[in-house]
């Protein structure tokens, strides 16, 4: 490999990727608006026509925005490499009379506030431009500037630790360095799910335990079937920013919890709860959360392999627009290849999207046909439809951009399972 055959591969990836992304929003606002007439023949008895259109709207508009910004990054992307914005950074940096570590974590942070510069603007508009217009914000500037504000400081707090061991270990600790990140990396993640359901999400939102109710007994007999303690049962205030609602279920061990948004809690009857906890209760007792770590360390020790592959080569800095000259001794600056890496990678992997979809979206069958024996496929089907229709998420999604993005089934898919009995999906 030499410098300009490598510059050539990731322009090439740089503009295919860009290029399927703006094909798949666009495939996506041509399917949303050929379907916006008319209620599908599924939802016809339980969807209004104009929460339709409404799902259809929001749904468009949101592809609207992210076009600018698809545009705005992959400018920015070329900007940072080719560009010579990460070399500018490199020239800066070095010749400051600090430690070599501190170089780097300077060269990181203005990476990151590049991409902050960035993407603010994106979810300033998204918050208080297109969540309103659809009446859906219930967020203030005074808490949106706080919840940022909260974000830098648990950056700091946690990430400044991390990164500073990453390129303690890249630059003093030999050709096997990548094995000990990898054993930090995947400790760091095994600390974020105990510290994200305990520690840092109550930071944002109030979790209160599910109150006493109409469904409280059958849930408690529900939870004891399925071993979960009660204690793990909580309600988010997820009001307090947004009229989305959501369930979800996160961490594991002691630290495990299934959360309900308040928002989604006031819409549902007692027979729904139930069912949409069953679900829940379906990704803790298929042990989803496990089996995601699992693969995320997977990718992780993969990925780190070929980073400490590629911080070898000198094509790899100068085909990204780093000249070699610049940088001093071999890994005397580790920042450098990180950032690049972390700039590049994305470019080359979006083509994958659909494998960690799928992987995904097949946790929610399993989750829905556990709550389809343990609960009421019919009760969740009542639940989803009002989900869908509150969020005003769309009923008819393109084919391919779903495959490409979506987490969850389509609507339509996941409702004709349940209604079906709610058989597993075929892996
Ligand atoms: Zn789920």
């Amino acid at each position: 490999m030499n410098a300009a055959i490598f510059t050539g591969t990731f322009v090439v990836a740089w503009a295919a990727s860009l290029a399927l992304r703006l094909w798949l929003a666009r495939r996506q606002v041509a399917h949303v608006t050929a379907h916006r007439d008319s209620v599908p023949t599924a939802f016809a008895g339980s969807i209004p026509l104009a929460a339709h259109h409404k799902a259809a709207d929001y749904t468009i508009a949101k592809q609207h925005v992210g076009v600018v910004e698809t545009l705005v990054d992959a400018l920015v992307l070329i900007g940072m490499t080719l560009g010579g914005g990460l070399a500018w950074l490199l020239e800066a940096t070095e010749s400051l009379a600090i430690d070599p570590l501190w170089r780097d974590v300077l060269l990181l942070a203005g990476v990151a506030l590049a991409g902050a510069v960035v993407g603010l603007p994106f979810s300033w508009y998204r918050t208080f431009r297109l969540e309103a217009r659809f009446g859906f914000n219930r967020s203030t500037l005074a808490l949106w500037l706080g919840d940022l504000a909260k974000g830098l400081v648990l950056g700091v707090v946690l990430g400044l630790p991390l990164l500073l061991a990453i390129l303690w270990l890249m630059s003093r600790a030999g050709a096997l360095w990548w094995l000990y990140a990898f054993a930090v990396w995947f400790g760091f993640q095994l600390l974020m799910l105990v510290l994200y359901p305990t520690v840092i999400a109550p930071l944002f939102n109030k979790f209160t335990p599910l109150p006493a109710g109409a469904a409280r007994e059958r849930i408690e007999r529900l939870l004891g079937r399925c071993g979960f303690a009660v204690a793990g049962l909580f309600v988010m205030d997820g009001s307090k920013r947004s009229g989305h609602g959501n369930a979800y279920f996160t961490g594991f061990g002691r630290a495990r919890r299934i959360v309900f948004f308040d928002t989604l809690l006031s819409r549902l009857v007692p027979d729904e709860i139930e069912a949409i906890l069953a679900h829940e209760l379906g990704h803790y007792k298929l042990r989803h959360v496990v089996k995601r770590i699992v693969w995320s360390g997977v990718f992780s020790l993969a990925f780190l392999a070929l980073l400490a592959w590629l911080v070898t080569n000198d094509w790899f800095y100068q085909g990204l627009g780093v000249p070699v000259a610049l940088l001093p001794a071999a890994m005397a600056r580790p920042g450098v290849a990180l950032a690049l890496f972390m700039l590049a990678l994305p470019v080359y992997t979006f083509v994958l999207s659909p494998l960690a979809a799928r992987y995904s979206r097949r946790h929610e069958f399993e989750a829905d046909a556990f709550a389809a024996r343990n609960a009421s496929a019919t009760a969740l089907v009542s639940a989803l439809v009002k989900l869908y229709e509150d969020n005003a998420s769309t009923l008819t999604p393109d084919p391919v951009h779903s495959a490409f993005y979506d987490s969850h089934p389509p609507a339509a898919v996941r409702v004709a399972r349940l209604v079906d009995g709610g058989t597993p999906a075929p892996a």
